[in-house]
Parts: structure tokens; sequence; C-alpha cells
């Protein structure tokens, strides 16, 4: 039925970047067959989900929306890959994105934008934007994404769904093509919560190929989205994150949820953090900095694409060529800027100091959680707004992820949960809940509560 829906609408939406029926079809027959041979599956056992394309796949082409991995089959598969495979999970297949997971709009994908169910001129968030339309648009119940600075949440928000970006190492990067190592979060979308909150615990937990992976537990998500219940909880508005440059319609609906919370018994006060209005600028240093050193391996040897390889040109031609062909310009505008943020006599001045920044926030994270259970805000300042509206002017693209880039600098975890609709446009608004690293069962306990 999942794969009738993607050929009637995919054409308009455009959230899938490659789909093979005959492949889905087989893993489908296998979770069968595995069910009558009486093996322990788990609860989504048998369910499709659509797979963010930056997860390698050993049975699906994988590009991470670049012209440079086209054509490219990995020799292996992610550990979320695996994780969902053991799980039973049905891939099918894999969605579009932000080339590189670097955008807020899915606008920067070298195969053409995804566009928002809810409204088709409208951007359906980003990087992610390929799994939250999917699942907006009933292509897939599940998809899987990845958070750098807003990734999942702000497409859940946009396009009126659930997601989660774990605490960082909550979730294998291992197999994950990277972006910003020190931030990437593989983490899951969902209609609701307690969905959310079995994907989640499908594929994450502690993996040894991953030298950031955390040996702990994994949060008790879906018992805490089974318990929705806030009474008692203390819950912080973080004040930094209201008044101008939102949307009026976000902060009646955002307004709304916290009410709905205090009726439900929650304890609510205002927190002040101070240093997260300088989150942006300092992670517009630190993601660049740490992808112009990924993006390095991307050398016309390696992987998929090689321009001008004919028995003519030097080897640092052929490599110039094939990444000035292979890589889109928001890619591009990274590298250099990143190249340049870590070279030696400007290293200290701007990648240095965006990392004191980093530890400012962390600090006021902890100081906030001394005194209350989680933080809230409205996930993106405003709905989702039209396709190339912001194409020309990153700086507008880049304040899409203003609430959401502090908790991936701390490294803690996040959920988006739908709040409503903005009266003034009829479009999905999200409730952001923070909590601290390994306490991810509280966003869900929360978020569970306002849905
Ligand atoms: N929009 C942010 C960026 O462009 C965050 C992306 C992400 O989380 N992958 O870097």
């Amino acid at each position: 039925a999942y794969l009738d829906r993607i050929a009637a609408v995919d054409g308009d939406v455009n959230a899938f970047l490659h789909v093979d029926d005959e492949v889905a079809l087989e893993q489908a027959r296998a979770v069968d067959a595995r069910i009558a041979a009486g093996e322990e599956t788990g609860p989504l056992a048998g369910v499709p989900v659509a797979h963010k394309d930056v997860f390698t796949t050993k049975d699906m082409p994988t590009t991470a929306a670049s012209k440079i991995l086209e054509g490219w089959r990995p020799p292996y598969d992610a550990t979320v890959t695996e994780r969902l495979r053991d799980a039973g999970l049905v891939i099918l297949g894999k969605t579009n994105m932000d080339e590189f997971a670097m955008g807020s709009s899915t606008e920067n994908s070298a195969y053409g934008p995804t566009r928002n169910p809810w409204d088709l001129d409208r951007i359906p968030g980003g990087s992610s934007g390929g799994s939250s339309a999917a699942v907006a648009a009933f292509e897939a119940p599940l998809a899987t994404g990845t958070d750098t600075g807003g990734s999942i949440r702000q497409p859940a928000a946009v396009c009126g769904l659930v997601g989660a970006k774990p605490t960082y190492g909550g979730s294998s990067r291992y197999g994950l093509i990277a972006f910003a190592s020190s931030l990437d979060t593989p983490g899951p979308f969902a209609r609701n919560v307690l969905d959310a909150a079995l994907l989640h615990e499908a594929f994450s937990g502690h993996d040894p190929r991953d030298s950031t992976s955390i040996d702990a537990p994994v949060p008790p998500v879906v018992e805490a989205a089974r318990r929705a219940d806030v009474a008692g909880l203390r819950i912080g508005i973080v004040r930094e994150f209201s008044g101008e440059g939102y949307q009026a319609g976000v902060l009646q609906r955002f307004n709304e949820a916290v009410e709905l919370l205090e009726s439900m018994g929650a304890k609510v006060v205002e927190v002040s953090c101070p240093s997260f209005t300088t989150a942006l600028p300092a992670y517009y240093l630190i993601a660049p900095s740490e992808c112009s050193s990924n993006l390095a391996r991307f050398d016309a040897m390696r992987y998929g694409l090689r321009v001008g390889d004919d028995g003519t040109r030097s080897a640092e031609e052929v490599m110039s060529l094939t990444r000035a062909e292979g890589f889109g310009p928001e890619v591009k505008r990274r590298i250099i800027l990143g190249t340049y943020a870590l070279s030696s006599g400007y290293y200290d001045a701007y990648y240095g100091s965006a990392q004191q920044v980093r530890t400012l926030i962390k600090r006021d994270f902890d100081a906030a959680f001394e005194h209350v259970d989680v933080l809230v805000s409205p996930t993106t300042p405003t709905t989702a707004f039209p396709l190339g509206e912001r194409t020309d002017d990153p700086m507008a693209m880049y304040l899409a992820d203003l609430c959401t880039i502090p908790t991936n600098l701390a490294g803690n975890a996040a959920l988006s949960v739908p709040c409503g609709l903005a009266p003034e446009d009829g479009l999905p608004v999200g409730l952001q809940i923070m909590a601290p690293a390994l306490a991810d069962d509280r966003t869900y306990r929360v978020g569970a509560a306002v849905e």
C-alpha cells in the first residue's frame, strides 16, 4: 500500500531519491519468513520506514543528495540501517535531503527540492525534508533523519510530525556520512510520540564501531511515551526564544501548549539562558570547520564521480575538477568558511572562540537543569516558508534553526511535537522539549502529554 501511495504522490512531493519496489517487497517477505519461523521479532516487525539517504545501505545507492556520490554503492550497512533490518522494519527507499545535510529546506539537494505535503509551494524543512515529507504525505509511517543543528526537529515541526534528536552518542554514527562529527545525531520521525519512541529504541544504543557512542542503556523512551503525564514536573520556558522575529501564531500555539501543561499539573517557570543567543554564530563556525575536514575524503579517487580523468591531467587537477562539479554552492560555501576558520593565525579567533561559546551554552543548560526537568520553546520561529524565499539569503535560512542549535552544541536530548496550526496560515507549529543528556525519556513523557 505504501509503495502504491509513493507511486501516486511522489511525483509531486519528491520525498524519495530512490525506491525499488522489488527490494522493499523482498525485505517484507524475509520478515514474514522470520515471523513464520517463530523468531522473536520486536513491535516494529514488518512496518515500513523511509530512510534518509545519508545512511549507508548495501542494497541501495547512497548519495547524501550530492552529485559527488552519484553511482556509489556502499559496501556496508550503517549501524542504524543494520538495526532497522534486525528489528524487521522494511526500508521502502532513501529520502531526499539537503546536500550532505547542510540546509533547512531541502532546496540544497542536487536532485531537486522536496515539497511540503501541507502546501506544495512551501518547504518541508531540512535537512531531513524528504523524511518529514514522506511521513506527512502518508508515503511511510516512520522515517529516519539526522539532526546536526535541527535537521529532524525543524522538518518535523513544519510538517506536523513528531521528531526527536537523541542525546549525542545515544545513536550510532557508524555508516552515517559525516557532516559535523561532534554534532551529528540520528533520530526518528513519526506521526505520534509512541511511534517515535519505538523507532528511537529500535536503532539506538551502544555501538563499539562509533568511538563517541555512549556505553549506557537506551533511556526508557517507550515507557515514558506510554506514561504521558506531567504532574509535578518542572518546566522552564526559555526567555530568549520568544518575542521579536517569531510569528504571532507560532507564539500563540506555543503559549497554549504551555498552559495545557500547567493545567495538567506541571510547574512552569521562566528561565534565562543568555548564551543561547550566541549559539547560531558559534554553530556556523564549528559545523563548517568540521565539514571542511570531513569532506576532504571526496577526492575523486575513492567514491562516485570522477571528472576530467583522460590521462592528460594530474591527480590534483582531477580532484579539483571533480570537487568543482560534484559539490553544490552551499557545500562549497561551508568548506571555504571552515577552511578559513581552521587556518593558522585564525584558528584561535574563530574556531577557538566558538568552542568557548559552546562551553557557555552547556553551562546555561546545566544551570537551568538544576531548577527544571525540561526546557521548552517553539521549535522554529515561523511555520513552513515558501520555496525559494530564502535560497538567496543564507543568513535568513540559518535563522530557521535558532531554537534547535543550542541542544546540538550541548549534546543534549530534544523532541518536537505538534501543538496545533498557526491561525494566520493554517500550517503546523512545533513545541520543542529539551532535556539533559541521557534524559531523552523526559522529552517523550512531556511530548506524549501534549499531543
Ligand atoms: N540547518 C542547519 C545547517 O544547515 C542544520 C542542519 C542539520 O541539522 N543537518 O547546518
